[in-house]
């Protein structure tokens, strides 16, 4: 595919391969963008901040309806992209093609929930004869950075409410899942927004990521991936906005009047969604003792009847990992986790960058797999005692994006409400649960600021005041 650069669809002789993880078969190419074309893409941006900040709120409203209308309109051919290019499986892609439907939705109905206040400037000494408000207005060029795990919604997630902003944005895919981000573009083109209002550059986040972030022309960047990524944007990006949507380490607490059928079923889905490359996948459960064995043997169970191959089957549960040096990673925390005296419940060995399922007891504290975003499709279970030990143990990470918990005691779930230091509380279902209206984010090391179309479209406009001086009034 091209990539949308200035006005116009483009290639470039450099180009990048874009492989299908499953047998590393060539989907599609896209072009290596250079240091010349961020200039064009940043030059453009820039002054297409007038164009889009013109747009009236209905116009963008409906640019965005119609977007998730041409979206909906061709479900399998934008789920067929996503599972290609990425690891999730048909099904999987289908839900986040919905998923994307809703998203733009969202963000078409904010923009015109976009709305300002009265001040009341004689509330104070030197406020009398004064009459003023203030309204939300664009904050202009916003950058969007993107992972590879949901490359067609967490995009949606960016560029829905940029665009009900009345901002122009840029759009920097993954560069192994770029498809479906440039899809989305087209989608968006063919919904008319005007040109230079959206772009998307294809590329390198190593080679063309500085020059973004770093240029003065930005004024918000908006990153979701990983904290060392996250990490060298915060060290370039000099005087700008930005929100952090980073990973975490997802514990989970079953209590021993939790519904443990439930609690299964929801938890191994949670655990194995998209090969377990899902910044809310479930990655500790600490299981009060009374019910442990059942809970583990009926999660074992389950997790042994999961099918993983080929992700345009229809019967595949879970698909690969995104390459094979992430499922070599994820093999060699299991191996190391397994010397330090864990047990391997299932799962454990790779097939090229397929890992199966895989599930693990006794995970020591200093095991890499105990306390990092392990991002692939493990589980470690834990036995606890009392409630307090949980909630401390469950907060030990140093990631804070969801935590849940399963209990059929209000008071047991107040408490984990309040004790459990995260974004989102998940009461009765998984860490995997999303409405992609909610805020959105976390604390700690899993970033900084709240996506959810009402809560960024506020990190991407700002209060402007108008005060009238009106002597007499
Ligand atoms: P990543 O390696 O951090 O890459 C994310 C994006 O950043 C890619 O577009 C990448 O480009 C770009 N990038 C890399 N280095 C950059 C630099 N120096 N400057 C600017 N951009 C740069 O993450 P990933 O492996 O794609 O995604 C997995 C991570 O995302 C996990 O940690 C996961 O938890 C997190 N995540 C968080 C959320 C959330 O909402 N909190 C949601 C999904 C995923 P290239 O692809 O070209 O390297």
């Amino acid at each position: 595919m091209k990539m949308l650069l200035g006005h116009e669809w483009v290639d470039r002789e450099e180009t990048i391969d874009v492989r299908d993880p499953f047998d590393d078969s060539l989907i599609d190419t896209v072009p290596a963008a250079d240091h010349d074309d961020v200039e064009t893409a940043l030059a453009t941006a820039f002054e297409a901040r007038d164009t889009a900040r013109k747009m009236t709120t209905y116009e963008r409203a409906q640019v965005l309806y119609r977007t998730g209308q041409i979206i909906a309109g061709d479900i399998e051919g934008f789920a067929t992209v996503i599972a290609r290019e990425g690891s999730k499986t048909i099904r999987e892609a289908r839900g986040e093609a919905r998923r994307c439907v809703n998203t733009l939705t969202i963000a078409a109905e904010e923009a015109k929930r976009l709305q300002g206040e009265t001040i009341p400037f004689d509330s104070f000494p030197g406020g009398e004869e004064r009459r003023g408000y203030y309204e939300r207005v664009p904050i202009g060029v916003v950058l969007a950075i993107t992972p590879f795990n949901d490359p067609l919604n967490l995009v949606a997630h960016k560029l829905g409410p940029a665009i009900a902003g009345g901002n122009s944005v840029i759009l920097k895919p993954a560069t192994v899942t770029p498809l479906s981000g440039l899809k989305l573009t087209e989608a968006f083109m063919q919904a008319g927004l005007p040109p230079g209002v959206l772009q998307c550059i294809t590329g390198y986040g190593a080679v063309l990521g500085d020059a973004l972030v770093e240029d003065p022309r930005v004024r918000m960047v908006s990153f979701t991936g990983g904290v060392e990524a996250g990490e060298r944007i915060m060290s370039r990006i000099g005087l700008k906005k930005v929100g952090m949507e980073l990973g975490s380490n997802s514990p989970v607490i079953v209590w021993k009047d939790a519904d443990l059928d439930w609690a299964v079923e929801t938890c191994v889905s949670g655990a194995f969604w998209a090969a377990g490359q899902n910044c809310i996948g479930v990655q500790r459960i600490y299981i009060h003792r009374d019910v442990y064995d059942r809970f583990r043997d009926g999660f074992v169970n389950r997790t042994k009847a999961y099918r993983t191959g080929n992700k345009l089957d229809e019967s595949t549960d879970m698909g690969p990992m995104i390459n094979e040096g992430e499922a070599k990673r994820v093999e060699r925390w299991v191996k190391e986790a397994v010397e330090k005296g864990a047990r391997l419940l299932a799962g454990g060995t790779r097939d090229g960058a397929l890992v199966p399922p895989t599930v693990l007891e006794d995970v020591p504290e200093d095991a890499t797999i105990h306390f990092e975003e392990v991002f692939g499709p493990t589980v470690n279970l834990y036995p606890v005692d009392d409630l307090d030990e949980a909630i401390d143990r469950a907060n030990s990470a140093n990631y804070g994006l969801h935590a849940a918990g399963f209990s059929n005691d209000v008071t047991v779930c107040h408490r984990l409400a309040a004790g459990l230091d995260c974004g989102s509380v998940i009461l009765n279902d998984s860490t995997d649960y999303r409405l992609d209206s909610m805020p959105f984010g976390g604390v700690k090391n899993s970033g900084l600021g709240r996506e959810g179309l009402k809560f960024s479209l506020q990190e991407m406009t700002e209060p402007k005041v108008v005060c009238w001086y009106l002597p007499g009034l």
